[in-house]
């Protein structure tokens, strides 16, 4: 297990924390960055780093002064490096850029908040680096979960979750011991599409699949919302960070968004961590964990909040969550395969080249031709990977044509 329980931290609790931000100009990046706002005096970034929106890089490298950038794609570096000609700030490019600022010796935490199976790398080299990371990009465990717990013990890394779910187990088990968790439970909002006649799922829009109705985020992983598959990536994910089989692992949809998750005890005791949908809440957990900072982010307001509802998960309307279930007991590459293939069907979807159904209906396929393998090393995960990825672009291609 991922020695998630002990504080103390490796960090220095008082000393500044200097931030290696990785995803600097997607959801999660942005709002990190409101976070260094409210606590210039505490935060420092060292190293920004984004895909290929050089432009808010640039700006927000001007605004935040870190010693280094980087720009994933190799053609925007000339761009970026003419933005800040007149700095001192150092540009490098490409995934060897990525991995120098996840291991960088002068950030005491990497916020990992890639998006997809591209922030594996980087992640890893932050865990081989012995970083304390705060985790967004929740694909790097579904892929290779097995590996970075091995490695995270090896080098003694800490990965403490931004996840709302899984932050908020996170926060339920401080001062906890392991042994006496009897299961977790994720709570679901259940996305746009809960109460969508299922008859009708063939229709839907990329319009009202990005219309989430509790949380802003960025594109994938709110159409992984509409799907559920963001519920099932996360159930893989808690599989890593926690320690658990998949059978203490629960879902429940709970409409509100309130209760963020919760955790039942040997004795029948459940802990809950509650809040209004704010990521910025268990993004600065993650950065000043094992303390809280005072912070003006939005409290419940118990006067006018009338019920919390819940209600069971359905596999028929979600197929997404069911197959991350069975990709998670089936364990090896069958993880990567359901990643890499929902990853590829979302981008499909998103260009308006398939319809809603048929994401699941892809990565089924993919998850059935996709020869699984016990292998859970670097290699073997990378080649399931691809596998799926080209499984799924072969299935459309013969649709069109
Ligand atoms: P966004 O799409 O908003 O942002 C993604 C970030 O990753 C951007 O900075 C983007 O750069 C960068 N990026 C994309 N591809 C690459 C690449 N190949 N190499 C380097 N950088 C790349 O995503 P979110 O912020 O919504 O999500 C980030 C992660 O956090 C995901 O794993 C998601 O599941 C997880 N998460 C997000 C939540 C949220 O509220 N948004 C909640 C919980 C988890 P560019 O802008 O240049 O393309
Ligand atoms: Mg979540």
């Amino acid at each position: 297990m991922i020695p998630i329980y002990r504080a103390p931290s490796p960090i220095q609790r008082d000393a500044p924390r200097r931030l290696a931000l990785l995803g600097s100009t997607g959801s999660i990046g942005t709002q990190t960055l409101e976070i260094v706002k409210l606590f210039p005096e505490r935060i420092s970034v060292h190293a920004l780093a984004a895909g290929s929106n050089w432009e808010l890089l640039a700006e927000q490298a001007l605004a935040f002064q870190p010693q280094v950038v980087c720009i994933a794609e190799e053609a925007r570096y000339a761009s970026l490096k003419d933005a800040l000609a007149t700095t001192s700030i150092r540009v490098v490019s490409g995934r060897e850029g990525l991995c120098e600022i996840a291991s960088a010796e002068e950030a005491d935490v990497v916020v990992a908040a890639i998006v997809g199976a591209a922030g594996l790398r980087p992640t890893l080299a932050a865990v081989e680096s012995g970083k304390m990371i705060a985790l967004a990009n929740k694909e790097t465990l579904v892929v290779a979960g097995s590996l970075v717990e091995r490695l995270a013990r090896e080098y003694g890394s800490m990965l403490i979750p931004v996840d709302s779910e899984h932050s908020a187990i996170f926060q339920c088990l401080v001062g906890e011991d392991s042994d006496s968790v009897e299961s977790v439970t994720l709570t679901a909002s259940g996305g746009p599409f809960r109460q969508r006649s299922v008859e009708t799922f063939d229709a839907i829009t990329r319009a009202e699949a990005l219309n989430h109705p509790n949380w802003s985020m960025g594109a994938k992983i709110t159409i992984d919302s509409a799907t559920m598959m963001n519920k099932g990536l996360e159930v893989i994910e808690a599989r890593w960070l926690f320690g658990l089989t998949p059978e203490e692992i629960n879902v429940i949809v709970h409409p509100q968004s309130i209760i963020h998750s919760f955790v039942t005890f040997s004795d029948g005791s459940a802990k809950a961590q509650l809040g209004v949908p704010d990521m910025k809440v268990p993004i600065q957990y993650a950065l000043t964990f094992p303390d809280r900072w005072p912070a003006p982010h939005d409290r419940i307001d118990w006067n006018t909040l009338r019920s919390l509802n819940f209600e069971k998960p359905d596999f028929h309307r979600f197929p997404c969550l069911r197959l991350a279930f069975e990709a998670l007991k089936q364990g090896g590459s069958a993880p990567a395969v359901l990643n890499a293939a929902n990853e590829v069907a979302v981008a499909l979807f998103l260009a308006d080249q398939i319809g809603f159904t048929d994401i699941p209906r892809l990565i089924e396929e993919a998850m059935s031709s996709v020869p699984s393998s016990d292998g859970t090393d670097l290699d073997s995960l990378l080649a399931a990977d691809e596998s799926a990825r080209q499984a799924v672009r072969t299935s459309v291609s013969e649709l069109v044509t």
